[in-house]
C-alpha cells in the first residue's frame, strides 16, 4: 500500500488521532512526539526513557500513520508475546514470529504479514538474518527497525547480549530502513556506544528525564527482614509488589517466611525450570498472585504496569541496577514504593562476590576496581541521607529542580537519629578496643548484650567493664550500629576471610569526644502518604475499583492474557471515578479507546450499575 504523506502543520493532531483511537490517551508524554517525528522522518535515533516512560508508543504510532509494516527487534520471547496480546486488545494489528509458535500460528502470522494489514512485526535479533526472515521481508517495503532494550548491544551496559551484535549489519542489509534504538539505561558511554555498534547515521539523540516522581524512596536499616518486608507488604494489600532478593535460596526462603506470615508469595529464580518461570510469570501477569520474591532474573520479561511495591531485600550492586529494578514499579504513572533494607553488611558481601567472579573469571585489576566504585556509589547512596530523586538524576548526570521531592524517606522526614548516639558510638568502640581489635562482628556485639556463650568465657569477656553495657539494646538493632559505624568510616573492618573489627584514627576522635556521631533508627511506623498517592486516590470509589479489579482479573484468565491487556489501574481507577454510564462516558475514561470500547463497555458499565444499586 502507498505510504500517506504526513502533513508538518497538523502532525501532533495526526499523532494524537490514533494515540485517542487505540489506547485511549489525550496527551503525549516527553519525547514521545519527538521520538515519533524521528521515525516519521526515516531520521536514525536513539531514545533513552525511564522504564515506564512510554518508548514502546513510539514505535507503535509510526507505522499507523504511513501504513508500513515496522520491525521491533525484542529480546524475549515471553515480552514479545505480552506486548501483542496488549496491542491486540487494542485493535492494532501486530504479530511476532518466535520459536515458540506451532506451525499453524507461524502460517498465520507470516499470512497477516504478507496481507500488509500487519503494522508491527515482533522478531528476536537472531532470527532478523535467517533465510526464511529476509524472504519475508522483501515483501513488506520495510522502512523502520525499532530495537527495544538497545542497551543489550553494549558491552558497556549491565545486560550484554551477544545476540544483539548481529544487529550490526542492519544499516547495510536494508540501507533503505531507519533505525531506532530505545533503552532505559542511562549512561552517555552506553549512548555514543549504541549508536557507534548499530552504525546510525547521525541519529537523533532524544534522552529524556530519568527522575521517576510517582516512585517514592525509602531506605530502611535492615533489622529483622522477613518481618520487615512482611509490614511493608502489608501496607501493599492486594497489590503487586517484587522482593528482590541477592541469592536463588534467598528467594525461596523468604517466600517460605512470608507464606508462613499469611502472604502468598512465589520464587522466581534463574535455577529454576522454563516451565515454572513460565507459572509464576503468567500467575503475576494475570493477577492470580501478587508478590514474587526473585533475583535480578525477574526483570524485562515483567509487563504488568500496576506493580505498586518494589522492596530490596538486599543492597544491589550498583545505582545502575537499583534504577532498573525500581523502575519496574509505577509503570502505569500511579504511585509506587521502593524500599531498600540497606546493612553494611551487603556491600562486604558484595566485595567477596566480586572478587571471586574476578578470580574465576581471570578479570583484570581495572574491571574489579570499576565493580567496587559502582558498589561505592550505591553504598554512598544508602547512607548518606540526602533527597534520594536528587541522588538519582544527578547520578545520571542530570540537575533535580525541587527542594523537597515530597517523594522520599529524607525529605518526608522519616529518617531519625538515635538520641545520645555518640556516647552509644563510644560504648562500641570501647568495647573493640577492650576486646583487643582482634574479633569480629558478632562476638563484639555479643560482648555489648551481655550475652553468655562460650567464647565469651573462655576468654574472660564476662569481665570486661563493657560486657552487657548495651544489653537493653535488641541484638539486630546493635548489629546495625557497629554497621553502621564502618559505613561511617568511624570503625574499621579487615578485608579477609575471618574479618575483624579495628580501631582508626577516627574511632579514637569520637573515643575522645571530639567528634560527635549520627547513627540512624528505623521508623518503619512512621509512612507518610504522598500527595501522588493521595491526588491518584481522589474521587475514587475504592469499594468499586477492587470489585472492578476481580472482573479485570477475571477476564485475563478466561483470555489468557495480561490483566493490563484488558485495562491498567489508571483506568479502573477512573472508571470508580468517572462511574460512566453510557458509552460516549465510557469512552472519556483515560485508556479507553475504540477497540475496547466495543469488547469491553458493555460489561463493565453493567458491573458499575449493578455495583451502584447494591451500595
Ligand atoms: P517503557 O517501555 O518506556 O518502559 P511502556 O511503553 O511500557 O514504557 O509504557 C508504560 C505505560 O504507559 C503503558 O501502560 C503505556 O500504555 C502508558 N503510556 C504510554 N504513553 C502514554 C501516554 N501518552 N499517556 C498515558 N499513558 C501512556
Amino acid at each position: 500500500m502507498e505510504a500517506r504523506p504526513i502533513n508538518n502543520q497538523t502532525i501532533l493532531e495526526q499523532i494524537l488521532a490514533p494515540v485517542r483511537q487505540y489506547w485511549g490517551y489525550d496527551q503525549l508524554r516527553p519525547l514521545q512526539e519527538e521520538a515519533i517525528r524521528a521515525e516519521l522522518e526515516h531520521r536514525d535515533s536513539v531514545v533513552v526513557l525511564p522504564t515506564g516512560g512510554g518508548k514502546s508508543l513510539c514505535y507503535q504510532v509510526p507505522p499507523i500513520l504511513t501504513n508500513r509494516t515496522d520491525i521491533v527487534i525484542s529480546p524475549l520471547i515471553s515480552l514479545m508475546k505480552d506486548q501483542v496480546d496488549g496491542l491486540r486488545a487494542c485493535g492494532y494489528p501486530a504479530a511476532a514470529l518466535h520459536s515458540n509458535l506451532s506451525r499453524d500460528q507461524w502460517d498465520e502470522a507470516v499470512r497477516d504479514i504478507l496481507s500488509g494489514e500487519c503494522r508491527l512485526v515482533f522478531v528476536s535479533p537472531e532470527r532478523i538474518l535467517t533465510p526464511s526472515f529476509l524472504r519475508l521481508v522483501e515483501h513488506i517495503n520495510l522502512r523502520a527497525f525499532a530495537i527495544d532494550e538497545a542497551h543489550c548491544i553494549s558491552h558497556w551496559g549491565h545486560d550484554f547480549r551477544p545476540e544483539y551484535r548481529q544487529l550490526a549489519t542492519l544499516k547495510q542489509r536494508f540501507p533503505q530502513a531507519s533505525v531506532h534504538a530505545y533503552t532505559a539505561t542511562a549512561t552517555e558511554r552506553v549512548r555514543r556506544d549504541i549508536a557507534a555498534q548499530l552504525k546510525l547515521n547521525e541519529p537523533a539523540m532524544l534522552v529524556g528525564t530519568f527522575d521517576r516522581p510517582n516512585l517514592t524512596y525509602r531506605v530502611v536499616p535492615r533489622l529483622e527482614v522477613r518481618a520487615q518486608v512482611a509490614d511493608v507488604i502489608r501496607r501493599h494489600d492486594k497489590q503487586a509488589v517484587i522482593v528482590y532478593c541477592l541469592s536463588r535460596k534467598d528467594t525461596e526462603r523468604m517466600a517460605e517466611a512470608l507464606s508462613a506470615a499469611g502472604i502468598n508469595a512465589q520464587p522466581y529464580h534463574a535455577g529454576m525450570s522454563p516451565n515454572e518461570r513460565r507459572r509464576t510469570q503468567d500467575a503475576f501477569a494475570d493477577e492470580s498472585l501478587d508478590v514474587v520474591t526473585a533475583t535480578v532474573a525477574f526483570g524485562m520479561g515483567i509487563d504488568r504496569s500496576n506493580v505498586r511495591c518494589v522492596i530490596h531485600a538486599t543492597m544491589p550492586k550498583s545505582i545502575e541496577h537499583y534504577q532498573q529494578e525500581t523502575g519496574r514499579a509505577g509503570r502505569d504513572g500511579l504511585e509506587a514504593e521502593c524500599v531498600l533494607f540497606y546493612s553494611a553488611a551487603d556491600a562486604i558481601r558484595w566485595e567477596s562476590l566480586i572478587r571471586k567472579s574476578a578470580e574465576e573469571a581471570n578479570a583484570s585489576e581495572e574491571v574489579i576496581t570499576a565493580k567496587n566504585n559502582l558498589l561505592d556509589q550505591m553504598r554512598l547512596f544508602c547512607t548518606i541521607p540526602r533527597c534520594r530523586h536528587r541522588a538519582l538524576s544527578e547520578y545520571f548526570g542530570q540537575s533535580y529542580p525541587k527542594d523537597d521531592c515530597e517523594a522520599c524517606d529524607v525529605c518526608l522526614n522519616e529518617t531519625e537519629g538515635i538520641e545520645d548516639a555518640t556516647i552509644t558510638a563510644q560504648k562500641i568502640l570501647s568495647c573493640v578496643a577492650r576486646v583487643q581489635q582482634r574479633f569480629g562482628v558478632v562476638h563484639v556485639v555479643d560482648v555489648l548484650a551481655g550475652a553468655n556463650t562460650e567464647r565469651i568465657h573462655q576468654w574472660g569477656h564476662d569481665q570486661l567493664s563493657t560486657y552487657g553495657l548495651l544489653k537493653e539494646t535488641p541484638r539486630k538493632t546493635l548489629i546495625n550500629w557497629v554497621y553502621q559505624l564502618v559505613d561511617l568510616s568511624l570503625l574499621a573492618r579487615t578485608n579477609n576471610e575471618h574479618p575483624v573489627l579495628q580501631l582508626n584514627d577516627a574511632s579514637w576522635e569520637v573515643m575522645r569526644g571530639e567528634r560527635t556521631v549520627r547513627l540512624m533508627r528505623t521508623r518503619a511506623e512512621v509512612v507518610t502518604k504522598t500527595r501522588a498517592a493521595i491526588q491518584s486516590w481522589e474521587g475514587v470509589d475504592r469499594d468499586l475499583f477492587e470489585h472492578l479489579r476481580g472482573v479485570r482479573r477475571e477476564l485475563a484468565q478466561q483470555q489468557a492474557v495480561p490483566a493490563f491487556a484488558i485495562f491498567g489501574d489508571a483506568a479502573l481507577r477512573d472508571m470508580a471515578r468517572k462511574c460512566p454510564a453510557t458509552r460516549d462516558e465510557f469512552l472519556a475514561v483515560h485508556g479507553v479507546g475504540n477497540a475496547k470500547l466495543k469488547q469491553f463497555g458493555r460489561r463493565f458499565i453493567a458491573e458499575i450499575q449493578a455495583f451502584s444499586n447494591k451500595s
